[in-house]
């Protein structure tokens, strides 16, 4: 079924009785060409690309729990190209244009909002560090503004200029980053993968692998053991538990990040702002509501809430750039697990074991990548070599000391 305006106004005008479910709800077979193993975004865009780009039919996502209950539903919304380093730069920047048409491609409203996203410089070291990465962003074709504090001042004039701590000296502005509707981007990738005949098969949870003389013979799950080519593994922060299932050991510890909303307030922020004096990020929902969230909780585990003294934290962040905050009411909080890789940077590639694969160390950036990502591994799955923008998240960067260490990310940010 094609959604448009047409197709809701006939509905609205007939009762709303001729919608369809968005996607089946299978039972396993057998066997099949391709099994991903995770239906989060990354999973479920994995799916998507390699049944709409590469051809491929036989293919089904085998989900724990539902579409939407992970990190992709659980992330505070940002998508940005914003990186540094070669590695990294260009694979971001191609999920972002990803981003800029994907609501044609799946034929479903994520909400795609370019409303920008603002770096707040706080010192003169720090407007060096941003014009270089500024300058690093354009020349991979993104696009970068530095602003001054005046100009800061006129488009968010609710932040605290006059008596900072850490005074707002300028900014790096990227304008084509924003927000999109985290959970609508999981439904509108399952929709268009099961219309395309992938088996989406949630409540089924992956208990082990079948490997027998270092190839991987298919899946053991919770409905039985189901065979295929190709086992692909994307399930974000449960990577080191699945994985060491086929006895191996990750370069990935797994943390708690939180996120907040406040009540619903009228417009305040036009885009998302980070304060660069600590940490701490924010945007305003469509309903109203601000959405922030900080550093992670610092402790390995796969808990999905998290404890007071980051809340506190997060909290003096949010107090010190824009005090007006102490004023809203918070609504809701959650915590998410967070696969954190060693330098911050992902991973995309095949493993020692014949026919498996992995996909993971997404630290808490993995959402403005899920586009890309999932192209990349379908790729990668489709024609057994890395997409030409993931030609760097290999396992043996770990082995050579080729680190992608993005300032900023990883599971100790601030030694980065
Ligand atoms: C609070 C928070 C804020 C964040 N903010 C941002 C942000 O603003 N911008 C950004 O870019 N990124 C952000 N992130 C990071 C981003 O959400 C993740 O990196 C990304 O969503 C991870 O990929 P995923 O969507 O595939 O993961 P998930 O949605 O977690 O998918 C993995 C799936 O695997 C399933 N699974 C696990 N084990 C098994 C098993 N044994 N068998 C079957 N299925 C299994 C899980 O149930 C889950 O549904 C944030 C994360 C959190 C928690």
């Amino acid at each position: 079924m094609r959604y448009s305006g047409f197709k809701v106004i006939k509905e609205a005008l007939t009762g709303h009785k001729g919608w369809k479910p968005a996607w089946r709800d299978p039972e396993p077979r057998p066997h099949y060409d391709i099994i991903i193993i995770g239906g989060g975004g990354h999973g479920l865009a994995t799916a998507h690309y390699l049944a709409k780009v590469y051809g491929q039919k036989n293919i089904a996502v085998i989900e724990k729990g539902w579409i939407g209950g992970g990190n992709v539903g659980r992330n505070t919304t940002i998508i940005r190209s914003n990186y540094m380093l070669d590695g990294n730069e260009p694979f971001y920047e191609f999920s972002l244009k990803l981003w800029e048409g994907l609501e044609q491609d799946l034929n479903y409203n994520a909400m795609i909002s370019q409303r920008g996203i603002m770096n707040l410089i706080h010192s003169d070291a720090q407007r060096d560090a941003f014009i270089r990465r500024g300058n690093a962003m354009m020349l991979n074709g993104a696009d970068a503004e530095l602003l001054d504090a005046a100009q800061i001042r006129k488009e968010y004039p609710f932040l605290n200029f006059d008596d900072a701590r850490f005074p707002i000296k300028g900014g790096l502005a990227q304008r084509r980053g924003g927000t999109v509707r985290h959970d609508a981007v999981a439904w509108g990738f399952a929709r268009s993968a099961d219309s395309h005949g992938v088996d989406i098969i949630q409540n089924c949870e992956v208990t082990g692998f079948r490997i027998e003389n270092g190839k991987c013979l298919g899946i053991e799950t919770s409905k039985g053991f189901i065979g295929a080519n190709k086992v692909a593994s994307a399930v974000a922060g449960s990577s080191g538990r699945l994985m060491a299932k086929a006895n191996m050991r990750l370069p990935i510890e797994s943390h708690v990040l939180q996120a907040f909303v406040s009540e619903g307030l009228k417009p305040v922020l036009p885009g998302v702002i980070t304060f660069g004096a600590g940490h701490f990020y924010v945007s305003q929902s469509d309903k109203g509501g601000l959405v922030f969230g900080g550093d992670i909780d610092g402790y390995n585990s796969y808990a999905q809430r998290g404890n007071l003294p980051v809340v506190e934290d997060v909290c003096e962040g949010g107090m010190a750039i824009m005090p007006i905050i102490g004023r809203a009411r918070l609504l809701r909080m959650w915590g998410g697990i967070m696969d954190m890789s060693m330098d911050g940077s992902p991973i995309i590639d095949e493993t020692h074991i014949e026919g498996l694969y992995f996909n993971g160390g997404w630290c808490y950036g993995g959402f403005k990548a899920t586009p890309a990502s999932g192209y990349a591994y379908a790729h990668l799955l489709a024609k057994g070599t890395p997409h030409e923008t993931a030609t760097a998240y290999r396992f043996n960067r770990f082995e050579t000391g080729h680190m992608i260490d993005e300032k900023g990310m990883g599971n100790q940010p601030n030694l980065h």
